[in-house]
């Protein structure tokens, strides 16, 4: 079929119009593959970009969606053959690349990864990339030194899509999880994922003015910015580390040096955008082998394109709770 359904974003003289509309092969970029995606997933950046957020994206007409999982239907090049199931998350895919919230995107070979045995590519959306990203920050963590001895890791934006699946491989790892939320009606499902300890976000703000906090954690993942970042950074145990992702609080933080002069701890950044395809390629088989979740379908919240408009006002809203995994057969 040379048309397909896709969400449409368009630049109006009132602001940012999305509708449901077919679009046409033909209107795809140049690349190499050309993908039927079969799922797609929501993430907080797919929000940004349906409205207008010109640091996601730039130029409309678009069709966001950052993640797309999907069977080859054409490839220009060796490594990819028609029928081999594939996933992409990042680089340009969704910014300004039409994205997974379209039933066909055409992307570069350099962008593609073989979807991992061990891995459906429905499980391989539940994850997308806040389960890459979480990953990676499980990952950065672990090869500075946390380990289940360093004491409780603390997960900020639990309830989100990152802070989800955070929690949920932590504490599969063995980790004792404590876990920040705004959501007081979300306690049980934090637990159920294996949080051990729940924080209010007022909690995670206590001490703000203070230049230290106690210390209390081995290790942090923080998805909001903010005071609540650098909160967690003045409470972490000496030598430990805290992996920043994400600014759904705020991009600033308040910050001081006290933390790393006096308690030699560590704030490391990490992005899934632009890592290395090669580096992408590891995470995912860790996700799909040793890090493999049990029981993905309990962080997904199935979504068709007729539920994304309200979907996407729900996480910027910082509603949605768990996955937003987009099925496009329909
Ligand atoms: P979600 O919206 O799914 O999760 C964010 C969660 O943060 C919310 O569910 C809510 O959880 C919490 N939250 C929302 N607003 C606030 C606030 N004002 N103060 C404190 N907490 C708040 O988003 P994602 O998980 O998709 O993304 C999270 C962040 O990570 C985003 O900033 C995103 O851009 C970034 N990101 C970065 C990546 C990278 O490569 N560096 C990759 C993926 C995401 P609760 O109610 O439980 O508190």
């Amino acid at each position: 079929m040379s048309s397909f359904r896709a969400l449409l974003v368009e630049k109006t003289t009132s602001g940012f119009n999305r509708q449901l509309v077919e679009r046409e092969v033909d209107e795809l970029p140049e690349g190499d593959v050309l993908i039927d995606v079969r799922y797609s997933s929501l993430n907080y950046k797919d929000a940004l970009s349906a409205t207008g957020n010109p640091g996601v994206t730039r130029n409309f007409p678009h069709t966001p969606g950052i993640d797309a999982a999907g069977v080859v239907l054409e490839s220009a090049v060796g490594e990819f053959a028609t029928g081999d199931e594939v996933l992409v998350t990042g680089f340009d895919l969704g910014m300004n690349t039409c994205g997974g919230f379209g039933q066909r995107v055409r992307v570069p070979a350099g962008w593609i990864v073989p979807l991992p045995a061990g891995l459906t590519l429905r499980e391989s959306m539940v994850l997308g990339t806040a389960g890459l990203t979480a990953a990676l920050c499980v990952d950065k963590l672990e090869s500075v030194g946390m380990n289940i001895d360093s004491g409780p890791v603390l997960v900020t934006g639990a309830t989100g899509g990152v802070g989800s699946v955070a929690v949920k491989l932590l504490a599969q790892l063995g980790y004792e999880v404590a876990a920040v939320t705004g959501k007081a009606d979300q306690h049980e499902f934090l637990k159920r994922l294996g949080a051990r300890r729940i924080l209010t976000r007022e909690e995670a703000r206590e001490g703000a003015e203070k230049p230290l906090l106690k210390e209390t954690w081995g290790g942090g993942i923080d998805t909001v910015g903010g005071e609540i970042l650098f909160n967690t950074v003045k409470g972490l145990r000496y030598g430990c580390s805290l992996a920043a992702c994400g600014l759904v609080d705020s991009p600033q933080i308040p910050a001081n040096v006290l933390p790393f002069i006096l308690r030699n701890v560590n704030l490391l950044g990490v992005d899934s955008v632009e890592l290395p395809l090669a580096r992408k390629i590891e995470i995912w088989e860790k996700l799909a082998g040793a890090w493999k979740l049990e029981d993905l379908s309990e962080l997904a919240e199935p979504l068709s394109l007729d539920d994304l408009d309200g979907a996407i006002d729900r996480i910027l809203e910082g509603r949605m709770v768990g996955r937003g995994v987009v099925d496009l057969s329909t």
